[in-house]
Formats: C-alpha cells, sequence, structure tokens
C-alpha cells in the first residue's frame, strides 16, 4: 500500500481516538497517539495489542509537528495553543468522523441537535434493524464509527454527531442529514457566543446535494432563520408539532402523527408511542421519516415505534419508593433538556439540579418550577446561580454534594404522590465521571432507601 509514508496523529486516547487509530492503523498508516492525560486501561491495551505507538501524560509537540495529518477527538478545544500551533504549521486538523467518512461505502443517516441525538439515532437505528437492513448505530453513542468501521464496513450508518466533531469535519456528506434542535449548550467551547455553536449545527447539511435529504425541525426558529441561507440543493424534509404541513415531512394533528413521504401516507396516535412527552414526538418524526425513506415497511415503523425501549439515563423511571417515584434523567445536561423533563411532569416535583455549569440561563425554567417544584436539592459544587435564579420561586432550596444525599434528602423533602426528578441541566463532572456514573449512582441510592 501507498500508505505507509503517510504519518497520522491522533490526540486523545479514549473512545474516539482510539477508533481513529485502529482503523488508521488497520488502513496502512504511521499512527502515532498522543493523550495530554493517563490513558484509561482498557484503551491502552487496545493500542499495546494492536502496536500502535502511543504516549500519555503530555504530548511531544516535535512528533505532533511531523504528523501529514492530525486527527482530534472531540473533547479537545480548537482554540488552545496546541491545536493553534499545529494548524499554523499547515497540517490538516480533522475529526474521526471525518476521517473515517474517506473509508466507507455505507449510506450514512448523520443525526445532530441540542438534545435527543442519541434517543432519535438508537430509535432510527431500531427502524432500520426492524426492516431488515444491514446497519450499524455509531459516532457519539456507543463505539465510535471509525472503531465500527475497523470491524467491518455496513450497508447503513446511523451516526449521532456533536457540534464539536462537526467542526472538524469538511469533506464529509451525509445522505441524510437529520437536525432536531438547536438551543443553548457548550457555550464555554465557542467564545459564549450562541451564533457560533448554533453555526456548527448546521454543518450537519454540509455538502448535500440534491439527492440528499435534510430532515429538520420546522418548529425551532434557529433552524428555521438559518436554514434558507444555507441554500441547500437538499431535499428538506420538515417535521412539526405546531403547524399542518401542505408538503412532504411529518407533522401533529391533535392526538396523531401524519408522514408524508414519497407520496404515501401512514399515521400513528402518540398514545400508542413507546417514547412519551412531547420532545420524543419530534424525536419520533425524524426517526420516522427517516425509515420510511428507506422503504422499510409501515407496519413494521408502527410496530416499532410502539415496542421501542427508550434509552437509560433519559427520562427513566427507577421505582417507586412508598409512594415517591424516583426518575432518572442524569442525561439532561443543559437548560433546554430540563425544560422537557419538566413539562412532562403531572405530579408535584422535588427537583434534583446542578452540577458543573457550562454557562447556563435558567430563566426558561423559572414558569414551570413555580408551577410544579416544590423543593430543589442542588447537586453540584458550585450552586450560587441556582440560588439566585429560584430563590422565591421555589419554597425550598438545599445543598448536597453525593448522590445518596440528595437522594435521601430528596425523598425526605416528598410526599406520596410526588416525583423525584434527577434532571440537572448541567454537566457531571464537577462531582462524577460521567452522567452514566451520576445517573447509576442516583439508581443505587434510590434501591437503598
Ligand atoms: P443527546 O444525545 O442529544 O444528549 P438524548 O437523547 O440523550 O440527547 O437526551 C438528552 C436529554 O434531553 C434527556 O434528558 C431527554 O429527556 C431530553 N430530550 C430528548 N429529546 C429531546 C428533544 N427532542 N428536545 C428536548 N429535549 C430532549
Amino acid at each position: 500500500m501507498m500508505h505507509h509514508a503517510h504519518k497520522i496523529v491522533v490526540l486523545g486516547a479514549a473512545e474516539s481516538g482510539i477508533g481513529a487509530a485502529l482503523l488508521a492503523q488497520k488502513l496502512g498508516f504511521d499512527v502515532f497517539v498522543s493523550d495530554k492525560k493517563t490513558i484509561n486501561e482498557g484503551y491502552k491495551q487496545s493500542l499495546v495489542q494492536h502496536r500502535i505507538a502511543f504516549e500519555e501524560n503530555g504530548h511531544s509537540m516535535p512528533k505532533i509537528l511531523a504528523a501529514h495529518e492530525v486527527i482530534i477527538s472531540p473533547g479537545i478545544p480548537l482554540q488552545i495553543p496546541m491545536v493553534q500551533q499545529i494548524k499554523a504549521a499547515d497540517i490538516p486538523v480533522i475529526s474521526e468522523i471525518e476521517f473515517a467518512y474517506r473509508h466507507t461505502k455505507a449510506h450514512l443517516i448523520a443525526i445532530t441537535g441540542s438534545n435527543g441525538k442519541s434517543t432519535t439515532a438508537t430509535l432510527t437505528y431500531e427502524l432500520l434493524k426492524a426492516g431488515g437492513l444491514d446497519v450499524a448505530l455509531a459516532g457519539n453513542i456507543g463505539k465510535s464509527f471509525a472503531a465500527t468501521l475497523a470491524e467491518r464496513d455496513h450497508d447503513y450508518f446511523v451516526l449521532e454527531i456533536s457540534s464539536f466533531q462537526l467542526d472538524s469535519m469538511f469533506k464529509f456528506k451525509a445522505d441524510v442529514a437529520i437536525l432536531l434542535n438547536i438551543t443553548p449548550d457548550h457555550l464555554d467551547r465557542y467564545n459564549y457566543q450562541f451564533d457560533a455553536y448554533a453555526q456548527s449545527k448546521m454543518r450537519i447539511g454540509m455538502n448535500q446535494t440534491s439527492s440528499d435529504v435534510f430532515i429538520y425541525n420546522a418548529d425551532d426558529i434557529e433552524i428555521t432563520n438559518r436554514i434558507n441561507k444555507l441554500n441547500t440543493p437538499a431535499r428538506l424534509l420538515p417535521f412539526s408539532q405546531n403547524q399542518e404541513l401542505q408538503n412532504e415531512g411529518a407533522y401533529r394533528l391533535n392526538q396523531e402523527l401524519i408522514f408524508k413521504i414519497n407520496n404515501d401516507n401512514f399515521t400513528m396516535n402518540i398514545e400508542k408511542l413507546a417514547l412519551q412527552g412531547r420532545h420524543n414526538a419530534y424525536n419520533t418524526m425524524a426517526g420516522g421519516i427517516a425509515a420510511k425513506l428507506q422503504e422499510i415497511r409501515k407496519e413494521s415503523i408502527k410496530n416499532c415505534l410502539s415496542d421501542f425501549q427508550g434509552i437509560a439515563h433519559r427520562l427513566e423511571k427507577i421505582a417507586d419508593v412508598r409512594g415517591v417515584s424516583f426518575i432518572n434523567d442524569s442525561k439532561a445536561t443543559n437548560v433546554n433538556s430540563t425544560w422537557y423533563a419538566l413539562e412532562s411532569m403531572s405530579k408535584p416535583v422535588v427537583l434534583i439540579l446542578g452540577g458543573q455549569d457550562k454557562g447556563n440561563d435558567y430563566s426558561s425554567l423559572i414558569e414551570l418550577a413555580r408551577e410544579k417544584v416544590k423543593a430543589i436539592v442542588c447537586l453540584g459544587i458550585d450552586n450560587r446561580k441556582i440560588f439566585e435564579n429560584f430563590n422565591g420561586v421555589v419554597p425550598t432550596i438545599i445543598e448536597t454534594m453525593t448522590a445518596s444525599e440528595a437522594v435521601q434528602s430528596a425523598f425526605y423533602l416528598a410526599s406520596p404522590g410526588d416525583v423525584v426528578l434527577l434532571s440537572p441541566a448541567c454537566a457531571s463532572f464537577d462531582l462524577f465521571e460521567s452522567y452514566e456514573d451520576r445517573g447509576n449512582r442516583f439508581r443505587r441510592a434510590v434501591q437503598d432507601l
């Protein structure tokens, strides 16, 4: 192969970086992996096993600057001096998704949005699988795109893609792009400029042609405002809960979701949907359109939509303890997802809120909090903004530092018939390893009551 002279450096050795390294190695490139921190044992073993050169606990710049191309993990901000130095040396910096894209023949369904990516990606994957297609689910969920591809190519990939990945994608083209919503998140990585973050999300439709499809939320003004300027030749398929669509797409009319694609309509009663809540009606429309486009049978789609199990840490019901329900929505790491969680609650709520703030504006939660929340249990180190925003709105606000302390306090504050909802609106990294860790500790604390 001709690849041998081509040097690839992978920055960051977690799911994305290891995947990129495995694929690059398999393709015969000269690969070097570099991580600022200690590499997790499992990933390290994988590098050793595949004889991939690596360093940890620091970056050696001469080695990195010898690269022909650098693959950057989504966790590394592009603004840091190291990355600026690489770019100044005219070395292309690309994401693992961009790299893997060059080496697949699959039909690609790429999903982004501020919220609902994992739910919609998983649902779309299940719909295609139930339709008998050879499909894999990858990207920002489970295994990376590159690692999955290193095993084998598939006919279809459903890819969950974050804005950080989009920022370093250039030639990538989705056959089907799905844009769920754009609400403030990760502003700390976009100089606190919402428009920069929104523009990043719009990149999901990059390079599309008239034979590609762009599925989007027509109720989201941030999307509709930007879609005309995009001037995309792609076929546009909107979905909406606010308006009846005249042309193709999906919309909600009272209790029905109506899908109109390829002159073939079908409807689904929202009470029959496995995924409940207004936000999930959006996710269901997006996934349903994508499945119908692949000519999956209507009956198969409808069965799958009513049987879908949902995924852990997203409004996941844990248990009822002496009349108090406990719900784990640990994946709610921004204000908008917590808004939808509160919106879908029909009982008084004790809300476990807080964590690492990413530039949150809590004002959109005030009204729902006044109406539904009887107490807030802070679970984070710095809770000043929560007190500032909810003092006088919610009668009781207390602080805790562990999941079990939070669960016990919430249980004490709740009465039979109430809900204890973990929906933090913040990242978890101040007190936990990840949102999964936070959700798992919450679950265990509930089981210990
Ligand atoms: P992502 O992968 O984009 O983070 P998830 O599907 O994991 O999205 O859901 C994250 C959180 O957002 C959960 O708390 C979930 O209840 C909420 N959520 C899911 N879909 C939507 C949506 N379409 N709009 C707003 N919030 C949503």
